[in-house]
């Protein structure tokens, strides 16, 4: 979340939920099996259960996930299993209430924590996000791994990525390497065998634990070659990489109803999906993006 918070955009210029439906029912067809609904925060957006009801609904849709950041979890968990959600990918990047607080600018650990704990009861599988950031959050690497010994949880370390304008963004990284080395200080750790769709993570478990720990390397082991997500933002603009410029506006075709149109310009934007991130290129830039606005 920007500092300055987010600025705020014309109700008429965001998708609705038909047009979302609509996107949904023309990419499944064409061979996209997995939908990832994210945010900004996907829970605060009125209507979303019966959405992901229709969502979960699409035939040939074999996955339907949902990245929260669990602060309404407790309250929805029950509705979003009943509305076909398979599974929760959860934002939390500090177990301790004074640093969870400052990283997000004033939320309630307890309010997350209490919606983990529901959402475990109603069945979901979890999986945990957490951005490590050196000093912000590097001390509680072996707290949120020690979380995995009791708990079924699948919680992955993702390495700090450049986004906004942050020249020093180099200095808060910590790679993946040095993340399970630190682990690895403490708890033994076994690589755990890929599923058939597991995202880039590298999974490992503690002998003996209920969960697993994993981390997301991004930057000092880009797993671009196997990528293949394209984002959709709520504002109808596709990125078909996180650090691509250019960016392809569906909203026209979504509005229009034009579905050849439509099935037409994501056949391109697959096409044209870049083979590689730059970031650690000192010549070349990207435009700065917030992740609020693209989701995970
Ligand atoms: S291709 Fe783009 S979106 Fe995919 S992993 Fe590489 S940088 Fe990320």
């Amino acid at each position: 979340m920007p500092e300055d918070g987010v600025s705020k955009v014309c109700h008429h210029d965001i998708l609705s939920y038909e047009e979302l439906l609509l996107l949904a029912r023309t990419v499944v067809p064409l061979g996209i099996e997995k939908i990832r609904v994210t945010g900004g925060e996907p829970l605060v957006r009125s209507g979303i259960v019966p959405f992901l009801t229709e969502l979960s609904q699409i035939p040939q849709l074999r996955q339907l996930v949902l990245t929260t950041n669990a602060s309404l979890l407790e309250g929805m968990a029950a509705d979003l299993w009943d509305a076909g959600v398979q599974r929760l990918n959860i934002s939390l990047d500090s177990l301790c209430p004074e640093n969870f607080s400052s990283i997000t600018r004033g939320g309630e650990l307890s309010k997350v924590l209490a919606g983990i704990g529901r959402a475990e009861e109603v069945g979901f599988p979890i999986k945990i996000n957490v951005v490590a950031m050196r000093g912000v959050n590097d001390h509680e690497f072996l707290d949120f791994a020690a979380l995995t010994i009791n708990k079924p949880y699948s919680i992955r370390f993702i390495e700090y990525m450049p986004t906004q304008k942050d020249t020093s963004w180099e200095s808060r990284v910590i790679s993946g390497e040095d993340i399970l080395a630190r682990i690895v200080e403490k708890y033994p750790l076994q690589p755990v065998v890929r599923g058939e769709m597991a995202g880039p993570s590298r999974d490992f478990k503690i002998p003996g634990a209920l969960g697993t720990v994993g981390v997301i390397t991004p930057v000092s082991g880009h797993f671009c070659q196997d990528c293949n997500r394209i984002r959709v933002t709520s504002l109808g603009m596709v990125k078909n990489c996180l650090f691509a410029d250019t960016e392809f506006d569906l909203k026209p075709y979504l509005r229009a109803g034009d579905v050849p149109a439509l099935q037409e310009i994501l056949n391109k934007i697959v096409t044209e999906k870049p083979g590689k991130h730059l970031i650690s290129n000192k010549e070349t830039s990207h435009q700065p993006f917030s992740m609020s606005k693209v989701g995970g």
